[in-house]
Parts: structure tokens; sequence; C-alpha cells
């Protein structure tokens, strides 16, 4: 009996434990309800100023806003934010805000990157290249910002011949220091699960620089 209700405890808080980790939040900006990790969280400081919470688990009362630059604009408004967090706040100034978002995506993606690179899940390298097209393994390329131009053509042209997406992100240095390697013309993803995290990202990152004329 005893032994059951224990089992049955432990369930619960695994139960608990799985909806925190899928809990949904609404963007306060556009109300839609997406998972807590696919939104931006901010949180009220006990001065009356709003932080963007990086972590996600700053003390304070919080609220969330979807990784898209109009409902940014939306939500950081004075009146929202006071209705969000239930007090009179200082709004921030938008543009640091911007750049402070940017920064945490940037980080993100970053993270993403040295995951997958960790997990064996990216291929860099001119000839570990090469061979994994060769080997249809690459399901998604990075091309460094400052990759020579006959390089760069020479990749885009493995790209088309065997249909796979690429982006032109971070600089040769950036993409080489984020996975552990000296400088790095391209890395070369390999996994589903990381490709997805990764599309993930970026498509965050586009939301909020291509609307930028929407403002
Ligand atoms: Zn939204």
């Amino acid at each position: 009996m005893a032994e059951t209700s224990v089992g049955q405890q432990h369930q619960k808080e695994q139960g608990h434990a799985l909806s925190r980790h899928r809990a949904e939040r609404t963007c306060i900006g556009c109300r839609a309800q997406r998972e807590a990790h696919d939104l931006l969280r901010f949180a009220c400081t006990p001065q009356g100023g709003v932080i963007l919470d990086g972590s996600g688990r700053a003390s304070g009362r919080g609220m969330y806003v979807c990784c898209d630059i109009i409902c940014l604009r939306k939500a950081l408004k004075p009146a929202k934010l006071a209705l969000a967090l239930k007090r009179p706040v200082m709004a921030p100034d938008f543009d640091t805000v911007y750049q402070e978002v940017m920064r945490l995506l940037y980080k993100r993606l970053r993270t993403c990157l040295s995951l997958g690179q960790k997990a064996g899940a990216i291929v860099s390298g001119y000839v570990p290249l090469r061979q994994a097209f060769v080997q249809a393994r690459v399901l998604y390329l990075i091309l460094a910002e400052d990759i020579a131009t006959g390089r760069a053509e020479e990749y885009r042209s493995w790209c088309t011949q065997h249909g796979v997406p690429y982006v032109t992100l971070f600089t040769k240095e950036e993409l080489g220091h984020t996975i552990g390697k000296p400088s790095r013309s391209a890395a070369g993803f390999t996994a589903p699960h990381f490709l997805k995290l990764l599309l993930a990202r970026l498509t965050s990152l586009e939301r909020l620089q291509t609307a930028d004329h929407r403002a």
C-alpha cells in the first residue's frame, strides 16, 4: 500500500516536472500561447524596472513575449507592461532591449552549435565536409560571412548539387571558436534533432531582423 502511494507520488512528480518543462505561456504582444522556452521572458526588478531574463528563471513577476519585433514593440509599451506585471513600471528603452535580445539569440545559436559539436552532429573542415556531402550526410550548411569567394562558390555548388539549404552566419573565427576549433569557413549539420533546434533559433532571429521596416 505504502509502496503504491510512493510510486504514485513519484509518477505525479514526474508529471509535474514534464508539465513544467512543456509549460505554455501567453505572449503579451499577440496573446498567442507558445511553449515557454520559445518565448522571451522579461522580469520586473524590485525598483520597478523591466529586464530581459535570459535564463528564464529570474525571480520576480515575469511576462512572456514572442521572439518577434512586432510583439516586442507592442509588449514594451508602459500600459501593457503595467497590466502584465500588475504594477506601474518604467518601460525600458526599446533599442537597448532589442540589442540585448539579439545578443541572447546569438548566444542561443552558439549554444546550439556547441551542443551539436559535442554530440558529433556537426562536420567542419574542407575534407570532412566534402566527404560528408558525398555520403549525403549533410542536412544543412552554415557558411561564414567572411569566407573566401571561391571557396563559398564551391560550398554553394555542393549544396545545390545535393539539395542542401544553407545560411550565412558568423565570421570564420566565431564559427570555429563556437565549435572549439580554429577558424572555420563552413559547418554542416548532420543530425535532424540539432537541425530542428538551429532552424527554430534562426526563425526567431529572422523575425527580429527582417521585420525592422514594419515598425
Ligand atoms: Zn507574440
